[in-house]
């Protein structure tokens, strides 16, 4: 089975957030289970050294206002389709972001181009290989599923994954001429969000099948809370939503080879995170004070990661004698006050505004707990590396992290099954006095021991979703009623 995969980034090679892990992991996985997975992205700066390497396989004079060919390019044991368009990724800074933090003023045509070049894969292969399937992720790769209907000749089945339905890729009613949507296709029921033309709005509504990062996730959807908007049409889509939990790249995050640890450890010897403690109190000029709790977090700092709240409740944490490192970039003005804490908290909360791949394993290294107090989240990856990294998560109950971290309760306690802390609602008082739970724990070694060796032992890993999507697959090849060519 064949499967072009379609978006904006993808790790190890260019990565903002948990989008770029799953595509640069998924693939793997799928590859032991049979399945063909190509990626296809866009050939940015960072991506650039690539393309030397690798192959010609279609090109185009004028391509949405220059020149592009697709390089074919194995590495890192995967298959890259690179998108070489020098007019549309060839600069320099974030890859959606201009210089003055704004989405750069072409981001249409930068991944409008991307989904016509997805495809044309789709349709017409590139040699011998023509996919079965096109799995787009995310808004920018949200025009697939609409070329392929658009398309008279028969076309691979589609699915789009929802990373996160905050990002919806929203232009002006105009971009639909140089994008080549069709005019039937401007209608709300398909590529229309009030009055706009909406990239992900499009994919939902027009692949053959969605699916989002968790269950619960899939669930909030239906729900304006949650839907941002897009929840009557998640509604309408229901039957064909499956919430498949993401998982994590569990060689690249293994406390036992990890490299960017001072001291590699297992569940057998986990005394050995004080090394990488100390190591981490250093980097973030903490106090060294051994029988209080390190809580890390590693994210963008947003409301929708409630860190907002969590700078309220500093005062509270410091004075119950915790610790907290924190790495981040994202609101200027959480920033700001991350800044501020740093130096009002000078030993106790130690702040490093930036983005740091490395640093972010040592942190869970070296943490005894990860926070992560989301508003929302579909599904969350850095409570997973806590969990195989014995780094407690505390999180709150939403989206992905209700569905993987299981509550310390006194039941759950004892009966050993559990691996982290969960709150609700996302608020000054409930975030206080879960840290305050987590100090009470802390201090009973054994308990917190087997919680960690729980937590270790909890699969993390691609194994049953990466089934899931192959499943998945499989039924919408042998689904003759979908796809048959015409809108639904
Ligand atoms: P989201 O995709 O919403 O940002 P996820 O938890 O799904 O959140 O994924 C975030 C990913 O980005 C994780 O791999 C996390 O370790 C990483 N990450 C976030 N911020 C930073 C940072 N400042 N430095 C290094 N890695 C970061």
């Amino acid at each position: 089975m064949k499967v072009l995969f379609v978006a904006s980034e993808c790790a190890p090679f260019v990565k903002t957030g948990g989008l770029a892990d799953v595509v640069g992991a998924v693939p793997k996985a799928l590859f032991e289970l049979g399945v063909d997975v190509r990626i296809m992205m866009p050939a940015y700066p960072a991506v650039a050294p690539l393309l030397k390497s690798g192959t010609t396989v279609w090109h185009s004079d004028e391509f949405l206002g220059g020149k592009a060919e697709l390089r074919s390019v194995r590495a890192e044991g995967l298959d890259l389709l690179l998108l070489d368009a020098p007019h549309l990724y060839d600069r320099p800074g974030s890859i959606y972001l201009d210089g003055a933090g704004q989405d750069w003023h072409d981001n249409h045509l930068r991944f409008g181009a991307l989904c016509r070049a997805g495809a044309e894969v789709c349709l017409n292969g590139i040699g011998d290989w023509k996919p079965d399937i096109a799995h787009a992720h995310d808004w920018q790769a949200g025009l697939i599923p609409v070329y392929l209907k658009q398309a008279n000749a028969a076309a691979p089945k589609s699915v789009i994954t929802i990373h996160n339905i905050a990002f919806q890729g929203l232009f002006d009613s105009s971009v639909r001429q140089i994008l080549g949507i069709d005019d039937n296709m401007f209608t709300h029921e398909r590529v229309e969000y009030w009055g706009k033309v909406g990239f992900l709005k499009s994919g939902i509504a027009l692949a053959d099948k969605v699916t989002t990062v968790s269950p619960t996730y899939a669930n909030e959807l239906l729900d304006p809370e949650f839907g941002m908007g897009l929840e009557g049409l998640m509604d309408h889509r229901r039957s064909d939503l499956a919430g498949i939990l993401n998982g994590i790249d569990v060689d690249t995050w293994n406390p036992a080879t990890d490299k960017a640890l001072k001291r590699n450890y297992t569940s057998r010897s986990l005394k050995r995170k004080a090394e990488n403690r100390k190591q981490l109190e250093d980097r973030f000029g903490l106090s060294s004070k051994p029988g209080c709790p390190l809580f890390c977090v590693v994210s963008r700092l947003t409301t929708q990661k409630g860190l907002d709240v969590l700078l309220e409740v500093l005062p509270d944490l410091v004075e119950q004698g915790a610790q907290l490192a924190l790495l981040g970039t994202g609101d200027p003005a959480i920033e700001d006050g991350f800044r501020r804490a740093n130096e009002q908290f000078a030993g106790s909360v130690g702040t490093i505004i930036g983005y740091d791949e490395e640093l972010s394993h040592l942190m869970q290294g070296g943490s005894d707990a990860i926070l992560v107090p989301s508003r929302f989240e579909p599904c969350g990856l850095t409570q997973l590396y806590g969990l195989r990294y014995g780094t407690l998560p505390v999180v709150a109950r939403t989206g992905g992290l209700a569905d993987t971290v299981i509550d310390a309760t006194p039941e759950n306690v004892k009966s050993g099954k559990a691996t982290g802390f969960q709150f609700a609602p996302v608020s000054k008082q409930e975030l206080v006095k879960v840290i305050a739970r987590v100090c009470d724990l802390y201090q009973q070694e054994d308990v917190w021991l087997s919680m960690q060796r729980a937590a270790m032992r909890y699969p993390v890993d691609w194994g049953s979703s990466a089934q899931a999507y192959k499943q998945l697959y499989e039924q919408m090849m042998d689904d003759q009623s979908i796809n048959d060519g015409n809108l639904k």
